[in-house]
């Protein structure tokens, strides 16, 4: 019993989601290969062999693989799939637009967003926004899954000293073509990868006030800045910011919510933080309930307060 991970990286350097799925993967019970499909990924091959508990990296490298095309990559997966029990995919935008065109192909359910390994074929995953756990057992040969990655603690990435084997990149399909990528440069920590969010919610009222108040605080606390679906929804905030069961899922050490009543949909992507401070000026608002730290009080007035304090603490 094998279990393949593939990778999420950007040819140089392995993102922190692969860290979470290799916890996943080693979970099933086997031996844990890595797949690096790229190009010119040999530094991210490197990295990936040095993640502790894998035993093995595949290293497709070509042309076809550049730029992630979901086709090509699928048909990279397909090549090896026969070799594994386990295809597991970090549960990210590239996890999730992989995955389900492997499974189709392999002619398996896919076992979506798993947040536990009860055994090599049954898993949990949260369904109805996090407010049930489904168990979920599958007697498919191949079990593709997708895998959540705040629900598995990070593997080490270092210690490991896996082999590195290379596989002949496959062909370009044909289907899709790349065009253009217009990536947004900031020097914040990425949502999924930070380990303190400041999140702010309608009540910031429009985008101005939103950078004027929230930015001072994340700069403070070098962090990374979230957004209810509101604040997206109104053009407060850009949408990759959204935090909740339609955008993000987060589970920092720190989670300050400032001005967010705390619906389901965006506890769904939140609750899991580590510890959870917010700030409300109603004191039924359900975030709350789930909060470690709650102050009830103007966003306004306390978030400059809270700011100006860790300045003078710095
Ligand atoms: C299918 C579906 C998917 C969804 N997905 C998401 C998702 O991914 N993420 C998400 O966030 N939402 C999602 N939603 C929307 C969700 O239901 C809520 O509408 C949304 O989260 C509310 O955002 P909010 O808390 O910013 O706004 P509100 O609910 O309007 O809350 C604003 C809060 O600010 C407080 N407030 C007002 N003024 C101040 C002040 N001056 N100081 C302090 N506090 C103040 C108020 O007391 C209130 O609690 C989804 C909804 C649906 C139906």
């Amino acid at each position: 019993m094998t279990a393949l991970v593939i990778a999420e990286h950007d040819h140089a350097t392995v993102k922190p989601a692969t860290l979470n799925t290799v916890t996943a993967a080693l979970a099933c019970g086997g031996d844990v290969h890595v797949l690096v499909a790229g190009a010119n990924a040999a530094e991210a091959s490197k990295a990936a062999a040095q993640i502790a508990g894998v035993a093995k990296v595949i290293v497709a490298d070509g042309p076809s693989l550049a730029e992630n095309l979901a086709e090509n990559v699928a048909a990279q997966v397909l090549a090896i799939a026969a070799n594994y029990s386990h295809i597991l995919f970090p549960s990210t935008a590239n996890g999730k637009n992989v995955a389900p065109r492997v499974a189709a192909k392999l002619d398996v359910a896919q076992i979506s967003d798993i947040t536990k390994v009860e055994s090599p074929d049954t898993f949990e995953r949260p369904i109805y926004a996090g407010n049930a756990i489904a168990t979920v057992q599958s007697s498919d040969a191949t079990k593709v899954i997708t895998v959540r990655t705040t629900g598995f603690d990070a593997a080490a990435a270092t210690g490991g000293s896996a082999s590195v084997e290379t596989a002949e990149g496959v062909a370009d399909s044909g289907k899709s073509s790349f065009v253009g990528r217009e990536v947004t440069k900031s020097d914040r920590p990425e949502l999924t990868a930070a380990k303190i969010i400041v999140s702010g919610g309608r009540a910031l009222g429009s985008a101005e006030k939103f950078t004027e108040v929230m930015t001072p605080l994340a700069d403070k606390l070098n962090a990374g800045l979230g957004a209810s679906r509101a604040a997206v929804d109104a053009g407060y905030a850009p949408n990759d910011w959204q935090v909740g069961q339609t955008g993000k899922i987060v589970a920092p050490q720190l989670y300050i919510a400032c001005g967010i009543s705390g619906a389901i949909q965006h506890l769904a992507g939140m609750k899991d933080s580590k510890v959870i401070v917010a700030i409300n000026k109603d004191e039924e608002a359900p975030i709350f309930s789930v909060a470690d730290y709650g102050l009830v009080a103007d966003l306004f007035t306390a978030v400059p307060e809270l700011t100006q304090a860790l300045s003078n603490h710095s």
